[in-house]
């Protein structure tokens, strides 16, 4: 009797047994199911089916249904705000308590060497190397600065200028401490346009101030001590007013001239023109002029060219300046040398040449800049305004063209003005 009582006891303890094995293998399928995050079959369950392993097996599916789902969503989302992020003009930089980029956008790359995808995951401070912006990033963290602020960068000898907003937001994967998100919009242009502009504006006051200081000297002059001055001295005085009234004229008619050809509406007024007919025309005017008399002056044509669109009054000052240029700044028994010819098939190039003093190499790139000399005293003491050479070169931008010049020391200066051979007049 106790051996039967035993024999029942030892196949309820291995039935036992055996159901204790067969619910660790369905929890550990369970286990691998939600971890691979694939459902799970009945199957899957051998041995351990029944009403609440079914159940688990469906609410456990369900589950790794809609985690799949969300995971889907997430992935679609992330790839929505890269794109979108991408697409921005802006950059968008983000970074963590610790100063470590977890995000930056494609545009990131116009100050920074590396690309977007090598900066994220490094410290700021080794990825963009500006002493501004990382000062406005601890002051934006600790709240202690204006959200927009300009900072220059330089990167690889390039100077960027942008305009940084910042602000904080919560660390979103649980970190102590805050993130800084930083928009960054490139305002290099305006800034070059400024600068620009504020020179511009030096210059000019600079110009204007020359004449006028003189002016109001000699008319101070003349006013306090008008019964004591002899008649030569007054009459000297006078014509020092003179000469410098000259120049203020000259010097307003030239920036008025520039600030036309620079506005939206410049005026070009393209006629269709004999070129070597224009030429002559101002060649022998200019051999009437008592300025040209001791120089000699020649005129090349090319009897391939024929009639073109062109602004005859702007060109005619184009060439004027040029010529004025090379009466000025050459001595006397200089010889200048106007010659016009085809370049190719569809460009003619007028240029003038002469055989003075040339101009030094340093100066070359800056000679068609707004008030650019390079001899400042005989350009005043010829009444030069400076603004010659930057207003042939608008002409010709105007008309299509381009200007250069070649010039050696010594040997003579060559200046060379190409437009385009434009059939009609628009
Ligand atoms: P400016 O009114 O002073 O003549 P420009 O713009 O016409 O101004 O010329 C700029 C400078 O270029 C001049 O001041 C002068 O120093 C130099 N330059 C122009 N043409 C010649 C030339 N043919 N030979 C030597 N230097 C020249």
């Amino acid at each position: 009797m106790s051996i039967f009582i035993i024999l029942v006891l030892a196949l309820a303890l291995i039935f036992a047994w055996l159901k204790i094995l067969s619910h660790r293998r369905a929890v550990r399928a369970l286990e691998q199911a939600i971890f691979r995050k694939q459902p799970l079959l009945s199957e899957d369950l051998p041995g351990a089916a029944g009403s609440a392993w079914e159940r688990l097996r469906i609410v456990g599916n369900e589950l790794i249904a809609e985690c799949a789902q969300l995971q889907q969503q997430r992935t679609g989302q992330l790839a929505q705000l890269e794109a979108t992020l991408g697409s921005l003009q802006e950059g968008v930089l983000i970074v963590d308590a610790n100063n470590y980029v977890l995000l930056a956008n494609k545009a990131i790359q116009a100050i920074s060497p590396r690309p977007a995808h090598q900066i994220i995951g490094h410290r700021l401070e080794l990825v963009l190397h500006s002493a501004a912006f990382l000062t406005h990033v601890e002051a934006i963290r600790r709240g202690r600065s204006r959200p927009q602020q300009e900072v220059e960068f330089v990167e690889a000898g390039r100077t960027t200028w942008l305009e940084v907003t910042g602000t904080t937001i919560p660390s979103q994967n649980g970190e102590r401490g805050l993130w800084t998100i930083f928009v960054l919009h490139d305002i290099t242009k305006q800034k070059q346009l400024e600068m620009v502009r504020k020179d511009f504006v030096a210059n000019v006051s600079h110009e204007l101030r020359t004449p006028l200081c003189v002016i109001k000297g000699y008319v101070e002059t003349l006013v306090d001590g008008h019964a004591d001055i002899p008649d030569d001295d007054r009459e000297r005085f006078l014509k020092i007013i003179q000469r410098h009234t000259e120049r203020l004229n000259s010097l307003l008619e030239d920036l008025l001239v520039l600030s036309r050809l620079e506005s939206i509406n410049p005026g070009l007024k393209r006629e269709i023109i004999d070129l070597p007919a224009l030429l002559t025309a101002i060649i022998e005017d200019y051999r009437g002029r008592p300025a040209a008399a001791d120089h000699t002056l020649e005129w090349v044509n090319d009897p391939a060219l024929v009639p073109f669109g062109l602004d005859p009054l702007k060109f005619t000052q184009v060439v004027e300046n040029l010529l004025d240029n090379a009466l000025k700044y050459t001595p006397k028994g200089s010889r200048i040398q106007l010659v016009a010819r085809l370049h190719t098939a569809d460009e003619v190039v007028v240029s003038l040449r002469d055989n003075g003093p040339g101009i030094p190499a340093e100066d070359l790139p800056h000679l068609f800049e707004r008030f650019y000399r390079v001899d400042k005293g005989r350009s005043r003491e010829t009444g030069g305004t400076g603004l010659g050479l930057s207003i042939v070169k608008h002409i010709a931008q105007l008309h299509g063209g381009r200007v250069w010049v070649e010039s050696q020391l010594g040997a003579g200066t060559t200046f060379f003005v190409c437009v385009p051979l434009r059939s009609g007049v628009k």
